[in-house]
């Protein structure tokens, strides 16, 4: 059995909704289907949040009823059962009713998750009753009854397993278990998400957790590109990807996938295909255990880095005072993307700056402190191993003309990457793909 999720913009109209629909029925194998919801809806459900937020009832009103009218336009279009219509009506009115339920109350943070997990119900609940009029046995499974986070925001394999093993064992009759992507309960029982982007850990979360055959991520490009599509003309799409070379490209960018999806089909040896809903026979790329050797294969770059360099009072770095470094961010929860030492300091950078003033403070007690904000992490993945001379040398190369605040590499046998200024990044991704992957 495999899990097949579908993107944003593969649900981003009834015509698409229409199109999946023939895809996921097209054979007759059963198997689970993860829907995010559709495109540009989660944005959307983040303006009303902020709104809310900010006490502007008047605009989240406008913009929920603005969201509304293009819904009802989408039940016009996808059903012609006019019984079917009227059901999906009343439960996506439920839904806008539940939006405007927040005017009334008192802004709480908790809330913002709630909102924001409005756009997998609505898509899931059209995808459920488009399939039924089309006489699809289908079944729709809410994700808060499977998917849970741990304290730490980590989600669990063992509540998937437990609730899906036995439905699918039991239950012989039904061809598409539909459920929702990004959406999860928290600790506390409330509301909770994967983070912007968690549908595609969803599927890989459920494809693990079950040992299915295949995870497929349907979207709307033909597989993980050499570099990233929306900066550099004339990428390619890369046919194989070790587990490894994928956890890297996603962590360090390519949004194609979510930052650490790729992890827990890793661990359980289960392959990812990319697919794409726009044209369904391209060959994609296949993730899974194989590495080809030598070969570089993807370039990809993370924004919004912050680098920090601590240097020491002392003349040379005392011993300790690595670990007191480290035990800071680890204090504030706060993991570091990439480090350089000297006999003198350490540099560093961390993506999520939600607690860097008590960081900053507390590491001003170790040395001199300095921060370098709108950073960006250029990463090269591919066999780096150290007896394949040479691909360094052409990185660097590369970017000769660019200054570099940090370079990486040795952490990974897959990865080398380079810090620099956000400004230079369109620069420095188009020269790598010349000097790496010329065209001509
Ligand atoms: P979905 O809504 O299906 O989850 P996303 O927008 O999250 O789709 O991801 C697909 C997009 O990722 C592509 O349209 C492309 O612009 C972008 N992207 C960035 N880097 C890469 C890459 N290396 N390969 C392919 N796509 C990439
Ligand atoms: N809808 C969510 C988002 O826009 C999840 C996803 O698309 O994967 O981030
Ligand atoms: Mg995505």
């Amino acid at each position: 059995m495999n899990v097949l999720k579908f993107g944003g913009t593969s649900v981003g109209s009834p015509e698409r909704i229409k199109g999946v629909a023939e895809l996921i029925t097209s054979d007759k194998q059963r198997k689970i289907v993860v829907l995010s919801a559709m495109s540009g809806t989660t944005n959307t459900l983040v303006e009303i949040a902020d709104y809310y937020r900010k006490r502007n009832l008047e605009s989240a009103n406008s913009v929920i009823n603005r969201l509304r009218n293009l819904y009802m336009q989408h039940m016009q279009e996808l059903y012609t059962d006019d019984n079917l219509r009227e059901e999906t009506k009343q439960v996506i009115d439920d839904i806008f009713t539940f939006l405007h339920s927040f005017s009334a109350k008192d802004w709480d943070e908790t809330y913002e998750k709630a909102i924001l997990a409005q756009g997998e119900l609505m898509s899931t609940n059209m995808m459920r009753n488009y399939l039924r009029e089309k006489g699809i046995k289908v079944q729709l499974i809410s994700a808060f009854d499977y998917m849970r986070i741990d304290e730490n925001g980590e989600p669990m394999l063992r509540p998937i397993s437990e609730y899906w093993k036995p439905l699918l064992k039991d239950d012989k009759d039904t061809q598409i278990y539909l459920t929702q992507g990004f959406i999860c309960l928290n600790p506390a029982g409330e509301i909770d998400n994967l983070q912007r982007g968690g549908s595609d850990y969803t599927a890989c979360l459920i494809g693990a957790a079950l040992k299915l055959k295949e995870i497929q991520i349907w979207t709307d490009i033909d597989g993980m590109h050499n570099n990233d599509p929306r900066f550099v003309e004339n990428t390619r799409p890369v046919r194989q990807l070790n587990f490894e070379e994928a956890a890297e490209l996603a962590y360090f960018g390519a949004k194609i996938l979510h930052p650490t999806c790729i992890q827990p089909a890793r661990y359980a040896g289960v392959p990812v295909r990319l697919l794409n809903t726009m044209q369904p026979e391209a060959p994609g790329t296949l993730i899974n255990n194989e590495m080809q050797e030598g070969n570089i294969k993807a370039i990809a770059a993370k924004d919004n880095i912050t680098a920090i360099k601590i240097v020491s009072s002392r003349m040379l770095l005392a011993t300790g005072f690595l670990r007191k470094i480290f035990e800071i961010f680890e204090q504030y929860k706060t993991s570091i993307d990439m480090v350089t030492t000297s006999e003198v300091g350490v540099s560093l950078s961390i993506d999520n700056t939600s607690r860097l003033d008590p960081i900053l403070e507390a590491l001003r007690e170790c040395g001199t402190v300095e921060v370098d904000n709108d950073m960006c992490i250029i990463c090269v993945v591919g066999d780096l191993k150290s007896y394949n001379t040479g691909f360094e040398a052409m990185a660097t190369d590369a970017l000769s003309q660019i200054p570099i605040r940090m370079i990486s590499y040795g952490g990974s046998n897959h990865n080398i990457s380079f810090l620099i200024k956000k400004e230079y990044k369109e620069q420095a991704l188009k020269s790598l793909s010349q000097k790496i992957f010329p065209t001509a």
